[in-house]
């Protein structure tokens, strides 16, 4: 039989339906159904969530309130009482010599039949001391025979559970599925690199995953497969950017002195070191012959963008064109004026490429980009939407990449030759999150912004320092400043948004902020009143701009210092970051202040956090530990399956290794073609060929 058909055959016998497994049927694996179990191979990687110590059966006499524990008693007497309709509490009483325990389930009627007078159990749960007499509320029982030796020494493994489906049975239907179907799972690791890496083989892994004999047990087998996942992960995204860049041509953008000089008399001010490196950088990966695929990361405001217009007028001086992707129109826009006034002197064609242009506008924009006229195209997603033809594109910059996904990334393609990609982001990552999503990447990062930048000052309001903080706030727009209002969010509806500030704006011109020039910014406008809006507030005219979050990616205006946030216990750490970001930008303080109504502790965290740093980094590590293991922080809005065993947060020294070996693997052999990776190629095709486009890897 060959390796395939083999293969074929162990996983059709693992696909066989729950429905058909041992102690299931039809009704139960409805049940298991809802916990996206459908399968044996779904039950066997169905990993316990917890672990309860059994090792010790104790005496009564030895319980420790909630510290949980086991014992071993007889069945003295159970008693139901019933508490209301559908209510009642069932106690059975366990007898150890003249000790007793009780144990009580709330509305769990039907197990009253499970309980025997005089049978011998094993009970495990939570121990309390309610009175005088210990009690643990929904333990496991299990019975035992009279002269059973109880093994002891053992973990139990916890599942999730879903209704109509208790533990006891879960670790029954699971160890039955093992017992069958174990060896149909195959090993992806080779030996002796298992023996290199100190994991145990897979059919031992699963065997004590789901039941160990002690935590090093478990530690072993959850070790082997937190490292495989991670590692499975880690070998696509770096075949992903072995096939974005080594069998890929570019053409070589070679930046001379003389073109340095040129692009330098352009910029109107003198890069920081930070800028400096990063354009050096930069300047390495044009030139050479393969792509460039290059993160640049850096907080709001350091200065991200004439990095990128570095790169796209060396792009360009090399008879290349350029494109530059923004997330948002107002951002496109911005971008195309900034670098119209930067470029006024030197022949750069700049176009224009948005889902508002008029059809006659948009097919000149494409005959001019087609044709080459166009040097530099800006533009949104409706650059990719779009087919666009380049006469010869050299370099695609995408602007605040995090707002696209990890196959959008890569969709803008010459015909001939593939341009370089620099990639940009404002939302600071925590490392751990940055190699996951950006592990197919190089990246360049600016920490220190431009000279001179003030210092934003924070405040977190409450209801009685409105009046005090909005007094503060005219005085500053007398003194000729220009601030933001956010309108609080309402739900994801854009309607329901625009409502919000076209209501704060109402109250604002009514109230506080009576003898200002207000202008209103949101969503649902067209791009064409956005943009005249937008000029109004650059050209002074409007004074306070109140708006949703649309401002929140990239909007510059220096002398917008001022920003009220209403509803502030709506917005993530990030987003507050992002908009705080749109009032660090000139030479004058900022001030912004928050009023909340943080109705949990995280959203109370959350804002002690924001106003206790203006480091990005730093609040994007805390908010990363606040939301906590289970979120997984945009995973698959980037489009990549969630980890099911993994955690970014807790396993980064894992991670790291993962990270290394799947880069130097890949770096000897870019398709995993040797034989002894065969299963491992497979399993990452499997799990990632879709998702990070590895399908033509085959
Ligand atoms: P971001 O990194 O958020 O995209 P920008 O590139 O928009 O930031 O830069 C923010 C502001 O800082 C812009 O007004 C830009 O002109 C200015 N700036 C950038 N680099 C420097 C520098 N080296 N010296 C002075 N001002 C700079
Ligand atoms: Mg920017």
């Amino acid at each position: 039989m060959t390796q395939d058909s083999k293969f074929n055959d162990a996983l059709e016998r693992l696909k066989t339906p729950v429905q058909f497994l041992k102690g299931v049927g039809p009704h139960r694996a409805e049940k298991l159904a809802k916990l996206g179990i459908h399968n044996a191979l779904d039950l066997i990687f169905f990993f316990p969530r917890d672990y309860q110590d059994m090792r010790e059966v104790i005496s009564i006499d030895r319980l420790e309130e909630e510290v949980p524990a086991s014992i071993i008693g007889h069945i003295e007497e159970s008693s139901l009482r019933n508490t209301g309709p559908g209510r009642s509490v069932l106690g059975v009483l366990i007898r150890q010599d003249e000790l007793y325990l009780r144990a009580i389930w709330f509305n769990q009627a039907f197990l009253r039949k499970k309980f025997v007078d005089g049978q011998r159990v094993l009970v495990s749960g939570n121990p309390k001391m309610n009175g005088l007499r210990w009690e643990m509320s929904h333990p496991t029982v299990e019975t035992l025979s009279e002269g059973e030796v109880f093994e002891g020494g053992r973990l139990m493994p916890i599942y999730p559970l879903t209704e109509g489906i208790r533990q006891p049975a879960m670790r029954k239907i699971v160890s039955s599925a093992i017992e069958t179907f174990v060896e149909d799972i195959e090993e992806v690791l080779p030996e002796p690199f298992l023996k290199d890496h100190n994991l145990i083989p897979v059919h031992q892994a699963i065997r004590l995953i789901h039941d160990p004999l002690d935590k090093e047990e478990k530690e072993q087998a959850r070790k082997r497969f937190i490292y495989q996942e991670l590692f499975v992960l880690q070998l696509a995204l770096a075949m992903r950017r072995n096939q974005l860049t080594a069998r890929r041509h570019a053409k070589a953008i070679t930046v001379d002195n003389r073109i340095d000089e040129r692009i330098r008399k352009l910029i109107p001010f003198e890069l920081t070191e930070d800028q400096n490196n990063a354009v050096l950088e930069v300047c390495n990966d044009l030139k050479q012959e393969t792509p460039m695929n290059r993160l640049l990361q850096g907080d709001v405001g350091t200065g991200k963008t004439i990095v990128a217009v570095y790169a796209m007028l060396a792009a360009v001086a090399s008879g290349c064109q350029a494109a530059l992707m923004a997330p948002t129109e107002v951002l496109a826009r911005q971008h195309v004026r900034t670098m119209g006034q930067l470029l006024s002197k030197a022949k750069v064609k700049i176009g224009l490429l948005t889902g508002s242009l008029t059809e006659k506008q948009r097919r000149e924009v494409l005959a001019d980009t087609a044709s080459g006229e166009i040097d530099l195209l800006i533009g949104t997603q409706a650059m990719i939407a779009t087919k666009v033809e380049f006469a010869e594109l050299g370099l695609v910059v995408i602007d605040e990449q995090h707002k696209f996904g990890v196959k959008q990334r890569a969709a803008l393609r010459g015909a001939g030759t593939d341009p370089h990609y620099l990639v940009m982001t404002a939302t600071p990552i925590p490392r751990t999150v940055a190699m996951t999503l950006f592990g197919d990447l190089d990246v360049s990062t600016i920490r220190q912004g431009p000279p001179g930048r003030q210092a934003v000052h924070t405040y977190i309001g409450s209801d009685e320092q409105r009046e005090k903080w909005w007094s503060f706030f005219r005085k500053k727009l007398r003194e000729g400043h220009q601030g933001f209002v956010v309108a609080p969010l309402v739900d994801d509806s854009e309607n329901s948004e625009a409502a919000s500030a076209a209501a704060a704006l109402e109250n604002l011109a009514n109230g506080e902020l009576e003898q200002f020039r207000l202008g209103l910014l949101h969503g649902r406008m067209s791009t064409a009143d956005k943009e005249s809006t937008m000029k109004e507030f650059r050209d002074e005219k409007i004074q306070v701009l109140i708006s949703t979050t649309v401002i929140e990616v990239g909007v510059d205006i220096p002398n917008a210092i001022l920003m009220t946030i209403e509803g502030g216990e709506r917005f993530g750490l990030a987003q507050l970051h992002q908009l705080r970001g749109r009032i660090s930008r000139g030479n004058h303080p900022g001030y912004i202040c928050v009023f909340a109504d943080p109705k949990t502790e995280h959203s109370q965290e959350r804002l002690e956090a924001f106003a206790g740093t203006t480091d990005g980094f730093e609040l994007a590590e805390i908010d990363f530990k606040l939301r906590g293991p289970g979120d997984l922080f945009g995973l698959k809005q980037h489009g990549i399956p969630p980890l099911r065993i993994a955690d970014l947060q807790r396993d980064g020294e894992i991670l790291g290794i993962a990270r290394k070996d799947a880069r130097s693997i890949i770096e000897d052999d870019p398709m995993l073609t040797h034989t002894r990776w065969d299963r491992l190629r497979r399993m990452v095709l499997i799990r990632y060929g879709k998702s990070l486009d590895l399908s033509d890897l085959g």
